[in-house]
């Protein structure tokens, strides 16, 4: 295995962090190890820091995983070596536990029957103290605070119980039935013995997760465009509640809670691919939704609309269609910088953006511009962009942004800091209006606008009742985890004590 160091994330130190990607595959006559690895590839974006696969043959699990992204972890020798009939993959984020090799997923263990058992996990877990400590207490993991020893995450929590209960007769079905009406939060799950592939999508149905027909064989993957490069035809979405599990009898499925929906609205807006389809929505159609949405509401005269690449693309083509302003490419984004893991110097950090995304001076220079971007979180990148901008010429700098601020963290896997770091906490305060102009100045532009909730909501075409918008509104549908600081603080926070 190859050994590559974390290192400082020159692209991405001021964007919400993705949480994961899982991708899975049942399908005896086709190469599982190439189809998952390239499953993963359209998964890259959901997680940087990690990648692995785990491929069962009936007999033995056998997993590879590292950290890095797909294309630093596997080569053709390494897939060539991963032969079977059933593959589970992974693409990471740390959200919870640190970013070293043992927090690479997919886990294994082996149960006390002798049953190899992998697993993969996209999301974050409420309960996750409590079922830490029921391990613990079973000796399955080490006690917390030991250091140095296996895996930190709540994934490996789950892998250990899950491995557990299968003892003496029982199978990994009747461990997941026992167990997954256990576990709260957020969280896909991709699991397998080696025989058959297991999918549960937690009963809120926060992560999206698809199911896809091959020739051979069946995929299920966090996002419908992972169907769509294996050459999977979509079938239907994994409800949320739902248990599927695939082997050479076909599709089975079983409900393990009932579901109350609480979909991210932050997929439709900034995590996943535009060209993937969420509980029935394509996502670039809502975004593009918002940017004429934004134009409507939040009216500017300007020159030229012009997003800031790739997310605040399909917003950026609403905003232009509806005002009839021309859209420009006015920032070029590098798209092969990915997540660099070599340090940078002093020098070049000070450049930090420009590895990124570089002004067209022949575009905007002397142009009033709009410029569209998916969010603002800590407001350290738009600052950035705003003085490229205008270094490069631009007159007005008009900024409209395709969500309304993020006022609270995540706890349902997405990393957007602590309350304290997020810009919209920086000022006094007040209605979005308010807190807009307090950013706007910080930031300096000549405008900024936030779309309004209601607008962004009615664009994923969604019932505000079947959404989490908890970063927006600081309302947790599925709760807030115990042990957690920033939960904590949270808590103090809405009860008026901080
Ligand atoms: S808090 Fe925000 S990012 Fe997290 S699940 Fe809810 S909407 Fe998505």
């Amino acid at each position: 295995m190859t050994a590559v160091q974390t290192g400082f994330d020159a692209t991405r130190a001021d964007e919400p962090r993705e949480e994961c990607g899982v991708f899975g595959v049942w399908a005896p006559q086709e190469d599982v190890s190439k189809l998952t690895y390239f499953g993963l590839f359209a998964l890259q974006h959901r997680g940087q820091e990690g990648a692995g696969i785990a491929v069962g043959d009936h007999e033995n699990i056998v997993v590879f995983k590292d950290t890095g992204l797909v294309s630093q972890v596997f080569d053709e020798s390494v897939l060539d070596a991963l032969q079977g009939d059933v593959a589970i993959g992974h693409t990471r984020y740390s959200t919870a536990g640190g970013n070293s090799w043992e927090n690479v997923q997919p886990m294994f263990r082996t149960s006390p029957n002798g049953t190899d058992v992998a697993l993969a996990h996209n999301g974050n877990l409420i309960n996750y103290m409590e079922l830490q400590q029921e391990a613990i207490a079973k000796k399955l993991i080490p006690a917390a605070g030991v250091k140095g020893q296996g895996s930190s995450s709540d994934t490996a929590v789950v892998s250990a119980l899950l491995a557990d209960l299968i003892r003496d007769e029982r199978t990994l079905l009747d461990a997941c039935r026992e167990l997954l009406p256990r576990i709260k939060g957020a969280f896909c799950f991709m699991i397998t013995d080696g025989h058959t592939l297991f999918a549960a999508r937690d009963p809120h149905g926060v992560r999206p997760l698809s199911l896809g027909r091959l020739d051979g064989g069946w995929v299920i993957a966090s996002e419908t465009a992972a169907l769509d490069i294996v050459g999977a035809s979509f079938v239907r979405d994994v409800d949320p509640g739902e248990m599927i599990w695939v082997d050479a009898s076909g599709v089975h499925s079983e409900r393990f809670a009932e579901e109350t929906r609480a979909h991210c609205v932050f997929e439709y807006v900034y995590v996943a691919r535009p060209d993937s389809v969420i509980d029935g929505q394509t996502v670039n159609s809502a975004r593009i939704d918002i940017g004429r949405r934004l134009a409507r509401v939040l009216p500017v005269d300007a020159d030229l609309v012009m997003p800031v690449p790739e997310s605040g693309t399909p917003a950026a083509i609403g905003y232009a269609a509806e005002s009839g302003i021309p859209f420009k490419q006015g920032l070029m984004k590098n798209a092969y910088v990915g997540r660099t893991f070599i340090q940078p110097s002093d020098t070049l950090r000070q450049l930090g953006l420009r590895l990124k995304l570089n002004p067209v001076r022949q575009v905007i220079e002397g142009k009033s511009l709009v410029v569209v971007d998916d969010s603002i979180v800590r407001g350290n990148t738009q600052r950035k962009l705003i003085r490229m901008l205008r270094e490069a010429g631009a007159g007005e700098v008009h900024v409209r942004i395709a969500s309304p601020p993020v006022k609270w963290p995540c706890f349902y896997g997405i990393d957007f800091a602590s309350p304290g770091e997020l810009i919209a906490n920086h000022g006094r305060g007040g209605s979005d209006a308010e807190i807009a102009e307090s950013i706007r100045t910080m930031i300096g532009a000549d405008s900024l606008a936030f779309v309004p909730i209601d607008d962004m909501v009615a664009a994923s075409k969604h019932a505000p009742t079947d959404l989490c918008a908890a970063c927006f509104t600081g309302h947790y549908p599925l709760g807030l985890p115990e042990g957690n600081p920033n939960a904590d603080l949270v808590r103090r926070i809405q009860r008026g004590e901080s």
